[in-house]
Protein backbone atom coordinates (compact mmCIF):
# COMPACT_ATOMS: atom_id res chain seq x y z
CA UNK A 1 0.00 0.00 0.00
CA UNK A 2 1.26 3.52 -0.72
CA UNK A 3 2.36 5.65 2.20
CA UNK A 4 0.91 9.72 2.03
CA UNK A 5 3.04 12.52 2.20
CA UNK A 6 2.54 15.42 4.49
CA UNK A 7 3.31 19.00 3.47
CA UNK A 8 4.17 20.93 6.57
CA UNK A 9 4.25 24.21 7.60
CA UNK A 10 7.15 25.85 9.96
CA UNK A 11 8.05 29.13 11.15
CA UNK A 12 8.82 32.16 9.77
CA UNK A 13 11.24 32.98 12.37
CA UNK A 14 10.11 32.27 15.93
CA UNK A 15 10.23 28.78 17.17
CA UNK A 16 7.70 29.47 19.09
CA UNK A 17 5.32 28.78 16.57
CA UNK A 18 6.35 24.94 16.20
CA UNK A 19 2.98 23.29 16.79
CA UNK A 20 2.48 19.43 18.01
CA UNK A 21 0.88 18.69 14.68
CA UNK A 22 3.90 19.21 13.00
CA UNK A 23 6.52 17.25 15.32
CA UNK A 24 4.06 14.83 15.01
CA UNK A 25 3.72 14.48 11.04
CA UNK A 26 8.32 14.80 11.06
CA UNK A 27 8.18 12.03 13.73
CA UNK A 28 5.71 9.74 11.25
CA UNK A 29 7.53 10.27 8.25
CA UNK A 30 9.97 7.76 6.72
CA UNK A 31 12.22 10.41 5.08
CA UNK A 32 11.86 14.41 5.14
CA UNK A 33 12.13 16.19 1.79
CA UNK A 34 13.63 19.34 2.59
CA UNK A 35 14.56 22.59 0.94
CA UNK A 36 17.78 23.12 2.49
CA UNK A 37 18.69 20.20 4.88
CA UNK A 38 21.18 22.10 6.64
CA UNK A 39 18.15 24.68 7.26
CA UNK A 40 15.74 21.70 8.37
CA UNK A 41 18.53 19.29 10.93
CA UNK A 42 18.23 22.51 12.70
CA UNK A 43 14.67 22.17 13.39
CA UNK A 44 14.94 18.54 13.75
CA UNK A 45 17.42 18.76 16.52
CA UNK A 46 14.91 20.80 18.07
CA UNK A 47 11.75 18.53 18.21
CA UNK A 48 14.97 15.53 18.91
CA UNK A 49 13.92 14.26 15.64
CA UNK A 50 16.22 12.52 13.61
CA UNK A 51 15.43 11.29 10.23
CA UNK A 52 16.76 10.66 6.94
CA UNK A 53 16.56 14.06 4.89
CA UNK A 54 16.52 14.07 1.15
CA UNK A 55 16.94 17.69 -0.45
CA UNK A 56 14.51 19.01 -2.88
CA UNK A 57 14.73 22.41 -4.48
CA UNK A 58 14.50 25.04 -7.24
CA UNK A 59 16.78 22.98 -9.21
CA UNK A 60 16.00 19.43 -9.02
CA UNK A 61 12.35 19.74 -8.45
CA UNK A 62 11.49 17.17 -11.13
CA UNK A 63 14.62 14.25 -10.73
CA UNK A 64 14.01 13.89 -7.09
CA UNK A 65 9.91 14.56 -7.47
CA UNK A 66 10.23 11.45 -9.31
CA UNK A 67 12.37 9.54 -6.96
CA UNK A 68 10.02 10.66 -3.98
CA UNK A 69 6.92 9.45 -5.45
CA UNK A 70 8.59 6.64 -6.45
CA UNK A 71 9.34 5.62 -2.69
CA UNK A 72 6.04 6.73 -1.28
CA UNK A 73 4.25 4.57 -3.97
CA UNK A 74 6.14 1.70 -2.49
CA UNK A 75 4.84 2.47 0.88
CA UNK A 76 6.75 4.86 2.88
CA UNK A 77 5.73 8.08 4.18
CA UNK A 78 7.19 11.24 3.47
CA UNK A 79 7.06 14.97 4.87
CA UNK A 80 7.88 18.04 2.77
CA UNK A 81 9.40 21.15 4.19
CA UNK A 82 10.90 24.10 2.91
CA UNK A 83 13.12 26.63 5.10
CA UNK A 84 10.43 28.33 6.57
CA UNK A 85 6.72 28.90 6.37
CA UNK A 86 4.65 26.89 4.04
CA UNK A 87 5.97 24.74 1.54
CA UNK A 88 4.52 25.88 -2.30
CA UNK A 89 4.11 29.31 -1.10
CA UNK A 90 6.99 30.89 -3.25
CA UNK A 91 8.70 27.40 -2.22
CA UNK A 92 9.36 24.32 -3.76
CA UNK A 93 6.53 21.78 -3.61
CA UNK A 94 3.78 22.98 -5.91
CA UNK A 95 5.37 20.11 -8.53
CA UNK A 96 5.67 17.32 -5.96
CA UNK A 97 1.60 18.06 -4.62
CA UNK A 98 1.05 17.86 -8.59
CA UNK A 99 2.97 14.89 -9.02
CA UNK A 100 1.36 13.35 -5.82
CA UNK A 101 -2.39 14.10 -7.46
CA UNK A 102 -1.18 12.16 -10.71
CA UNK A 103 -0.15 9.31 -8.95
CA UNK A 104 -3.57 8.65 -6.18
CA UNK A 105 -0.59 9.28 -3.12
CA UNK A 106 -2.74 11.21 -0.18
CA UNK A 107 -1.66 14.56 0.91
CA UNK A 108 -1.76 15.28 4.14
CA UNK A 109 -1.86 19.83 5.04
CA UNK A 110 -0.03 20.44 8.42
CA UNK A 111 -0.99 24.37 8.08
CA UNK A 112 1.12 26.96 10.34
CA UNK A 113 2.98 30.05 9.25
CA UNK A 114 2.74 31.70 6.36
CA UNK A 115 4.79 35.50 5.58
CA UNK A 116 2.10 36.28 3.51
CA UNK A 117 -1.21 35.81 5.82
CA UNK A 118 0.91 37.28 8.52
CA UNK A 119 1.30 40.36 7.12
CA UNK A 120 -1.81 40.90 5.81
CA UNK A 121 -3.54 40.11 8.87
CA UNK A 122 -2.01 43.10 11.11
CA UNK A 123 -1.56 45.22 7.68
CA UNK A 124 -4.74 47.62 8.25
CA UNK A 125 -5.52 47.28 4.23
CA UNK A 126 -8.76 46.10 3.07
CA UNK A 127 -8.61 41.90 3.92
CA UNK A 128 -11.77 40.98 2.41
CA UNK A 129 -10.54 40.29 -1.05
CA UNK A 130 -6.49 40.01 -1.70
CA UNK A 131 -3.83 38.43 -4.02
CA UNK A 132 -1.03 36.98 -3.31
CA UNK A 133 1.87 38.42 -6.43
CA UNK A 134 5.09 36.97 -5.04
CA UNK A 135 7.93 37.96 -5.79
CA UNK A 136 8.65 40.73 -9.18
CA UNK A 137 10.29 38.94 -11.43
CA UNK A 138 13.87 40.91 -12.34
CA UNK A 139 13.79 40.26 -16.06
CA UNK A 140 12.77 43.36 -17.18
CA UNK A 141 9.72 42.49 -19.64
CA UNK A 142 8.12 39.81 -17.17
CA UNK A 143 8.25 42.59 -14.57
CA UNK A 144 6.96 45.46 -16.89
CA UNK A 145 3.98 42.81 -17.70
CA UNK A 146 3.36 41.87 -13.94
CA UNK A 147 3.25 45.42 -12.89
CA UNK A 148 1.54 46.49 -15.63
CA UNK A 149 -1.28 43.56 -15.06
CA UNK A 150 -1.90 45.28 -11.38
CA UNK A 151 -2.97 48.88 -12.30
CA UNK A 152 -6.23 48.42 -11.86
CA UNK A 153 -6.37 45.73 -9.42
CA UNK A 154 -8.66 46.42 -6.67
CA UNK A 155 -8.03 43.73 -4.40
CA UNK A 156 -5.35 44.05 -1.82
CA UNK A 157 -1.70 42.67 -3.06
CA UNK A 158 0.82 40.86 -1.17
CA UNK A 159 4.25 41.00 -2.41
CA UNK A 160 7.41 39.09 -1.55
CA UNK A 161 11.18 41.01 -1.67
CA UNK A 162 14.51 40.67 -0.49
CA UNK A 163 15.95 43.35 0.65
CA UNK A 164 18.52 44.34 -1.62
CA UNK A 165 15.95 44.57 -4.26
CA UNK A 166 13.28 46.38 -1.90
CA UNK A 167 14.46 50.31 -3.86
CA UNK A 168 14.02 49.15 -7.20
CA UNK A 169 10.42 47.51 -6.20
CA UNK A 170 9.65 50.41 -4.30
CA UNK A 171 10.80 52.72 -7.31
CA UNK A 172 8.58 50.56 -9.86
CA UNK A 173 5.54 50.90 -7.43
CA UNK A 174 5.42 54.76 -7.60
CA UNK A 175 5.76 54.55 -11.07
CA UNK A 176 2.96 52.16 -11.98
CA UNK A 177 0.50 53.07 -9.21
CA UNK A 178 1.89 56.58 -8.02
CA UNK A 179 3.02 57.76 -4.60
CA UNK A 180 0.29 58.26 -2.76
CA UNK A 181 -0.88 54.46 -2.63
CA UNK A 182 -1.31 52.57 0.73
CA UNK A 183 1.65 50.32 1.44
CA UNK A 184 2.06 48.20 4.20
CA UNK A 185 5.59 47.33 5.23
CA UNK A 186 6.05 44.08 7.18
CA UNK A 187 9.53 43.24 8.28
CA UNK A 188 11.16 40.54 9.95
CA UNK A 189 7.76 39.02 11.03
CA UNK A 190 7.64 37.13 14.50
CA UNK A 191 11.08 38.20 15.03
CA UNK A 192 13.16 40.08 16.82
CA UNK A 193 13.10 43.02 14.88
CA UNK A 194 9.62 42.89 13.94
CA UNK A 195 8.38 45.92 12.45
CA UNK A 196 5.28 46.86 10.57
CA UNK A 197 5.31 50.03 9.17
CA UNK A 198 1.58 51.16 7.21
CA UNK A 199 2.97 53.92 4.51
CA UNK A 200 2.76 55.29 1.48
CA UNK A 201 4.47 54.14 -1.82
CA UNK A 202 6.58 57.59 -1.96
CA UNK A 203 7.19 58.05 1.33
CA UNK A 204 8.22 54.26 1.75
CA UNK A 205 10.64 54.89 -1.59
CA UNK A 206 12.20 58.47 0.67
CA UNK A 207 12.80 56.22 3.62
CA UNK A 208 14.33 53.15 2.42
CA UNK A 209 16.43 55.90 0.34
CA UNK A 210 17.74 56.98 3.61
CA UNK A 211 17.73 54.48 5.94
CA UNK A 212 19.02 50.81 3.81
CA UNK A 213 16.86 48.01 4.12
CA UNK A 214 17.48 44.92 6.26
CA UNK A 215 15.87 41.85 6.75
CA UNK A 216 12.97 39.96 5.25
CA UNK A 217 10.22 42.14 3.78
CA UNK A 218 6.91 41.87 2.85
CA UNK A 219 4.74 44.23 0.93
CA UNK A 220 0.93 45.08 0.98
CA UNK A 221 -0.04 47.25 -1.16
CA UNK A 222 -4.17 48.75 -0.86
CA UNK A 223 -6.10 48.11 -4.24
CA UNK A 224 -6.87 50.45 -7.01
CA UNK A 225 -9.50 52.87 -6.27
CA UNK A 226 -11.41 54.67 -9.80
CA UNK A 227 -11.18 58.38 -8.33
CA UNK A 228 -14.55 59.65 -7.34
CA UNK A 229 -14.47 62.31 -9.78
CA UNK A 230 -14.34 61.00 -13.25
CA UNK A 231 -10.76 59.31 -14.02
CA UNK A 232 -8.39 60.86 -15.99
CA UNK A 233 -8.33 60.59 -20.09
CA UNK A 234 -5.54 59.77 -22.27
CA UNK A 235 -6.33 63.49 -23.85
CA UNK A 236 -5.92 64.99 -20.25
CA UNK A 237 -2.39 62.46 -19.62
CA UNK A 238 -1.00 63.63 -22.63
CA UNK A 239 -2.02 67.30 -21.80
CA UNK A 240 -0.29 66.82 -17.96
CA UNK A 241 2.78 64.80 -20.17
CA UNK A 242 3.85 67.85 -22.59
CA UNK A 243 3.25 70.31 -19.80
CA UNK A 244 5.96 68.41 -17.49
CA UNK A 245 8.10 68.12 -20.51
CA UNK A 246 7.99 71.86 -21.48
CA UNK A 247 8.05 73.36 -18.08
CA UNK A 248 11.27 70.23 -16.57
CA UNK A 249 13.23 70.39 -20.00
CA UNK A 250 13.16 66.38 -19.48
CA UNK A 251 12.52 64.09 -22.39
CA UNK A 252 9.41 62.87 -23.67
CA UNK A 253 9.95 59.41 -22.39
CA UNK A 254 10.60 60.70 -19.01
CA UNK A 255 7.46 62.98 -19.22
CA UNK A 256 5.50 60.27 -20.51
CA UNK A 257 6.73 57.72 -17.21
CA UNK A 258 6.05 60.56 -14.86
CA UNK A 259 2.46 61.58 -16.17
CA UNK A 260 1.07 57.85 -16.34
CA UNK A 261 2.11 57.31 -12.40
CA UNK A 262 -0.74 56.02 -10.60
CA UNK A 263 -3.13 56.88 -14.03
CA UNK A 264 -4.92 53.84 -15.79
CA UNK A 265 -2.57 54.46 -18.52
CA UNK A 266 0.85 52.71 -18.95
CA UNK A 267 4.32 55.35 -19.71
CA UNK A 268 4.43 53.52 -23.42
CA UNK A 269 0.69 54.43 -24.39
CA UNK A 270 1.36 58.09 -23.19
CA UNK A 271 4.42 58.19 -24.63
CA UNK A 272 2.49 57.14 -28.34
CA UNK A 273 -0.06 59.53 -27.68
CA UNK A 274 1.68 62.28 -26.65
CA UNK A 275 4.30 61.62 -29.73
CA UNK A 276 1.02 61.46 -31.93
CA UNK A 277 -0.18 64.70 -30.66
CA UNK A 278 3.48 66.40 -30.95
CA UNK A 279 3.43 65.24 -34.68
CA UNK A 280 -0.64 67.12 -35.34
N1 LIG B 1 7.12 29.81 1.90
C1 LIG B 1 7.34 31.02 2.64
C2 LIG B 1 6.03 31.47 3.25
O1 LIG B 1 5.12 30.67 3.34
O2 LIG B 1 5.93 32.61 3.65
C3 LIG B 1 7.96 32.10 1.77
C4 LIG B 1 9.29 31.75 1.20
S1 LIG B 1 9.96 32.96 0.16
C5 LIG B 1 11.32 32.10 -0.52
C6 LIG B 1 10.78 34.05 1.26
C7 LIG B 1 10.14 35.43 1.31
O3 LIG B 1 9.02 35.43 2.19
C8 LIG B 1 11.07 36.50 1.87
O4 LIG B 1 11.91 37.05 0.86
C9 LIG B 1 10.08 37.54 2.39
O5 LIG B 1 9.58 38.33 1.33
C10 LIG B 1 8.96 36.64 2.91
N2 LIG B 1 9.20 36.34 4.34
C11 LIG B 1 9.57 35.16 4.86
N3 LIG B 1 9.70 35.26 6.20
C12 LIG B 1 9.41 36.54 6.52
C13 LIG B 1 9.37 37.27 7.74
N4 LIG B 1 9.68 36.68 8.91
N5 LIG B 1 9.02 38.56 7.71
C14 LIG B 1 8.70 39.17 6.53
N6 LIG B 1 8.72 38.53 5.36
C15 LIG B 1 9.08 37.23 5.34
Amino acid sequence: MAGKIYVVATPIGNLSDLTPRMKQAFEEADFIAAEDTRVSVKLLNHFGIRKPLVSYYEHNLRRKGDYIIQRVLEGETCAVCSDAGTPCISDPGEILVKQAHAAGITLVPVPGPSAVITALCVSGQDTGRFCFEGFVSTVKKQRREHLDSLRQEKRTMIFYEAPHKLLNTLTDFVEYFGPDRKLTIARELTKLHEEIRLTTTGDALEYYTENPPKGEFCLVLEGYTAPVQQSETIEDVVEKCLKLMAENNISLSEAAKKAAAGTAFSKSEVYKAAQAAKEN
